[in-house]
């Protein structure tokens, strides 16, 4: 409860994000000094750490989301919006609200202005596909929405690679082609899901129990690297582990 002492004397605080930063803040921040006012595009946190997981369908996204209104049930208001600007003088926060129309360009999505005492700037970081040609073409992973398309594309290809049209000659080898994941970045991210997709591709093409058992033989993931390491973040032995588990596995 908030006493109407607190109320005059509180300071607000907005906070741009919902992702790690941010909701690390939500979670911990004393409501009864400070007013909390949240600002992103996404009303949920998402743990990271699982997409790979929820890009295969191995963990449900309601087991690595959390909503922003209940990660802490004392913040002051979540607004569904992008911040576009900060007038650091003036301490104000223009945000671009997000609309259900936004995909069809037919509104002008309205703004409003927030104002502060302190801002917490957590956005995060952008996916960065431009020193590999054709990589802006690829599917991505980093929110839930990513690997839900993720997941239904996976699932697709194998469809496609079955489908009653691959027949003649080089049948096989269109099936080989047709069911070949290419992953472009051989970071934590590129690595587990490397790994969650052979398992699962090694697990739905299990003969007699698996959906695609005549995939066997045709299912293929590369990870495509830079470096001469994988996972550069990490110690030697670690980097020398996360090779020596995907080769162990199959993954090219
Ligand atoms: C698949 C995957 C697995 C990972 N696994 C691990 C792991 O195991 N261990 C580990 O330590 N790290 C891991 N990471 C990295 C970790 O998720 C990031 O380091 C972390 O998310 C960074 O936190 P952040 O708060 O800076 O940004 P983010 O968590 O990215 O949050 C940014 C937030 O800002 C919002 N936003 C963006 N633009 C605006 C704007 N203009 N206005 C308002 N809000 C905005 C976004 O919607 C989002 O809510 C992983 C990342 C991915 C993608």
């Amino acid at each position: 409860k908030i006493t109407p002492e607190e109320e005059l004397t509180r300071k607000t605080v907005v906070v741009l994000g919902s992702g790690w930063g941010a909701h690390a803040l939500m979670k911990v921040a004393n409501c009864n000094k400070l007013r909390i006012i949240v600002v992103s595009p996404s009303n949920h946190f998402v743990f990271t750490p699982m997409l790979a997981s929820a890009a295969t369908g191995t963990v449900e996204y309601r087991s690595m989301t959390e909503a922003v209104r209940s990660a802490n049930g004392m913040i002051e208001e979540y607004i569904e919006g992008k911040a576009v600007g900060v007038d650091i003088g003036k301490k104000r926060v223009t945000v671009r609200l997000n609309s259900l129309l936004d995909q069809y360009g037919e509104t002008e999505p309205p703004e409003i202005e927030l104002e502060y005492d302190h801002l917490v700037v957590a956005v995060g970081c952008k996916v960065d596909v431009k020193g590999v040609p054709g990589a802006t073409n690829s599917l991505r992973l980093k929110s839930c929405d990513d690997a839900r398309k993720l997941r239904t594309a996976i699932g697709e290809c194998f469809e496609y690679a079955s489908r009653p049209d691959v027949s003649g000659a080089d049948r096989e080898e269109e099936r080989t082609r047709r069911s070949t994941f290419l992953i472009v970045g051989g970071g934590p991210t590129g690595v587990e899901l490397a790994g969650e997709l052979y398992d699962l591709a090694e697990d739905i093409t299990r003969p007699h129990k698996g959906s695609y058992p005549r995939l066997r033989n045709n299912v293929k993931v590369v990870l495509c690297h830079s470096g001469s390491a994988l996972v550069p973040q990490f110690e030697q032995p670690l980097q020398e582990e996360a090779l020596k588990s995907l080769r162990r596995k199959g993954v090219k």
